[in-house]
């Protein structure tokens, strides 16, 4: 089963009041060093910081009265999780956040603040995603996962859907891919409006498991390792339902950048485009910077998020050269 546009359309409904629209600006010094426009899509400037708002909306409003009465629950700390919680409280559900004890302070905090009732079970992601599957199955909580589900598809999609309202002569879209619901989604919405608009995901080099997957032809498992693209890092699922095949459909490149071309992208976003963003919400504009995409008409890039820890943002806009070496 395929999400399609009419899904998405659907979804933009659902989610209406719910999540903002944001806005699409066009970069002077990204189109002058390109020969061509080149817009960023602001959705760091979302409710939460993030796009994942519109997925979390989109499925908790497919609930019924039923489901609702039950509960949300899944497994993130990042910005899967933080969405979540502001979704459920928005419809007053019950919502669990279930994490390891090795989740730092800060990131607990913005989740707690959201009112989500918070399990730390064991030492790693595994660990709470057990505790996720006996809530489930022990009190009948419902499960929603960060990418892999219809509706949260169909809801990042609408974000694509804006674009093309936004940049309606976009010759193509860039998207940061990991799971890769943001991009099935964006895609789906891309090419069923503008079949001629190429899409490009754009991953870390450091652990790109839909890369990696693409390539075998099948979903594979990488190493997960340190990446400034912390968004950007686990596993698509070796039972994968729907990204990989819509991936595959989809797209038509995946890039990889290193650790040096999303710090570029960080950093040029700061100082060019007075834009706070995560390492996730710079790889498009790192891809550009690093001739990695080649532009050949109006582009798009999406800025995806920016829930970047501050102190490490401070590092890397002044180019701590440290950094640098353990990032390499
Ligand atoms: C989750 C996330 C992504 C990747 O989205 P997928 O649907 O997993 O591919 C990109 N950027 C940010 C900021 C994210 O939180």
């Amino acid at each position: 089963m395929e999400v399609t546009l009419q899904h998405i359309r659907a979804a933009r409904e659902n989610i209406a009041g719910k999540v903002e629209r944001t806005p699409a600006v066009k970069s002077q010094s990204l189109s002058d060093r390109a020969g061509h426009p080149v817009h960023l899509k602001l959705e760091h400037h979302q409710t939460t910081g993030a796009f994942k708002l519109r997925g979390a909306s989109n499925a908790i409003a497919a609930l019924s009265p039923q489901e609702r009465s039950r509960g949300v629950v899944a497994a993130s700390t990042g910005n899967h999780g933080r969405a979540l919680a502001h979704a459920a409280k928005l419809e007053g559900m019950r919502a669990v956040i279930c994490m390891s004890r090795l989740v730092p302070e800060n990131k607990l905090d913005a989740i707690r603040r959201l009112g989500a009732d918070i399990r730390i079970v064991g030492n790693s992601q595994d660990d709470a995603q057990q505790e996720v599957d006996r809530l489930v199955a022990e009190e009948g909580l419902i499960m929603l996962p960060p990418f892999d589900h219809p509706d949260i598809i169909a809801g990042q999609g609408t974000l694509g859907l804006e674009i093309m309202e936004q940049v309606p002569d976009a010759a193509a879209v860039v998207v940061p891919l990991s799971g890769g619901g943001l991009a099935a989604g964006v895609a789906a919405a891309v090419k069923g409006v503008s079949p001629g608009t190429k899409v490009i995901g754009v991953s870390m080099a450091r652990g790109a498991a839909m890369k990696a997957s693409l390539d075998a032809g099948r979903p594979v498992q990488v190493e997960e390792l340190p990446t400034l693209a912390d968004s950007l890092g686990g596993g698509i699922g070796l039972d994968n339902r729907l990204t990989f095949a819509m991936c595959r459909g989809l797209l038509d490149d995946v890039i990889l950048l290193s650790e040096d071309e999303i710090a570029a992208g960080i950093r040029h976003a700061y100082a060019e485009e007075r834009e706070i963003v995560e390492g996730a919400g710079a790889v498009g504009i790192g891809a550009l910077l690093s001739e990695k995409v080649k532009v050949n008409g109006p582009t798009v890039l999406i800025l995806s998020g920016r829930n970047i820890d501050m102190s490490l943002h401070r590092r890397i806009v002044c180019g701590d050269p440290e950094l640098e070496e353990s990032a390499a």
